[in-house]
This record gives C-alpha cells, structure tokens and sequence, in this order.
C-alpha cells in the first residue's frame, strides 16, 4: 500500500503542508493542486502507475467550488471510483452534503489530526482495493446482509424487513463504510420526489435498529452522521 500518490487539492499553504507531512512520514505520495483546474490536470497527466490513488479535495478553492471537481470525476470513467475525501470547513455544512451527494466518498471538518486523516485514507484505500469483487454478501458484525437472495440474518437467525427496510438497508450495504446522504437515500429507496421527507429515514432507521441493533440507542451498524446522512459500519 505505500508509495501510494495521493492528490490534495487545496488551497490553504497551513493544511498543505500539513497533510504533505503526514502523508510523507507514512510513506504515501503526496502531489499538490491549488485548484480546480490545476487539480483536474495533475488528474489527467499522471499516467498508471503513477496516478493518484486517491483524491483530498478542499471544498473552498479560489477557482470555484470543490463539488464542481466531484462532479467532473464522478463524470469521467477514468476516474469515476477514484476515492475523494472531502475537507470542509464549519460553515461549509451545505458544500460538504452536496459534494457527498455528487458523489464524494467521505469528508473530514477542520480541524482535524493526522490520526483523523490516515485512518479515514486506510479505509477508503481499503474499500477501493476491494471494489472489482463485488461483495454480495457482506458480513457487519452480527450481521449478514446478502444482496443476491435478499437475506439478512443477526447471530445467524433470519430477520424479517418490510420491502422499505430492505430497500434501505440495501441502499446502505451497496457502500458499506461510507455516508450516504439523505438525499441519496430518500431518492434510492422512496423516489426523487420524496427527497425532503427527511422524516421517512428517521422512521424506518429506527425500525431497521430495532430488528438489527442490539441496543438500539447506541447503534454499532447503522450509524448516523449528523446533519448529513448514515453509514454501514464496515467491520
Ligand atoms: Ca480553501
């Protein structure tokens, strides 16, 4: 896994330099970008082996919006699996869902560790290195979730899920490790039009929990990511 290049996109010199450190000391790569375009070249020009294994997006850049980059790889079948972890500020709470919705992968707020940052970029370096083998059933916990036969089970015994509750559970489990929006959600499992009844989730998360969880307050498989969305826990 080292020697892996990993893209940063940003344009802050404090967390530039920053993250070249902590990526360096760990052995990765580091290749910088100060914006969008400059991003979307260093993309381009990288040949394999060389290209970046994954992409560290700022999401205020003096070019534009970081989600405009996002959505241009998501676009692109060169690089529509690239793994993007998005850094957002505070008051950058709409920017980071709607880069989630366009296809990020994962976000971190500032101010975060060097410890944050290299355990979110060994799981999605992780997942990524899984992707070609498309994991029909998949194992979280006490729980197994088989894709193809629509069969959950909890210890080992079969729970029975309305048509919704496995929609959305499925929704879920087809990335497990990482958040999925509201919107992405509502849209997957009720239809585009529905993407405001935020309610709808609430409700069924909660009975999903409660056939699935074994304290359903504190929930260790499906986890809320505040403001935001949920995520299958990935182990
Ligand atoms: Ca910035």
């Amino acid at each position: 896994m080292r020697g892996e290049a990993i893209l940063l996109v940003e344009d802050d010199p404090g967390v530039v330099q920053f993250v070249s450190a902590t990526l360096s000391a760990q052995g990765y790569r580091p290749l910088h970008a100060g914006g969008i375009e400059e991003g979307w070249a260093r993309l381009g020009a990288n040949p394999e082996p060389q290209a970046p294994r994954l992409v560290v997006l700022d999401l205020g850049l003096p070019d534009g919006d970081g989600v405009a980059l996002v959505s241009r790889l998501r676009a692109d079948p060169r690089f529509a699996a690239l793994p993007v972890l998005v850094l957002s500020a505070r008051h950058d709470e709409d920017q980071k869902i709607a880069a989630l919705d366009a296809g990020a992968d994962d976000y971190l707020t500032k101010p975060f560790s060097a410890g944050e940052l290299l355990a979110r970029m060994r799981a999605m370096l992780r997942r990524a290195a899984l992707v070609p083998a498309p994991a029909r059933v998949l194992r979280v916990g006490a729980l197994d979730i088989d894709l193809d036969r629509r069969e959950v089970k909890r210890d080992g015994q079969p729970v029975r899920l309305t048509p919704i509750e496995y929609r959305l559970l499925a929704c879920l489990a087809s990335r497990p490790g990482h958040v999925v929006t509201h919107r992405q959600l509502l849209s997957t499992v009720w239809g585009a039009e529905q993407i405001d009844q935020l309610h709808y989730l609430r409700i069924y998360m909660g009975h999903l929990r409660a056939k699935l969880e074994d304290n359903p307050a504190e929930p260790r498989h499906l986890l809320t990511e505040l403001g935001v969305g949920y995520r299958l826990a990935d182990e």
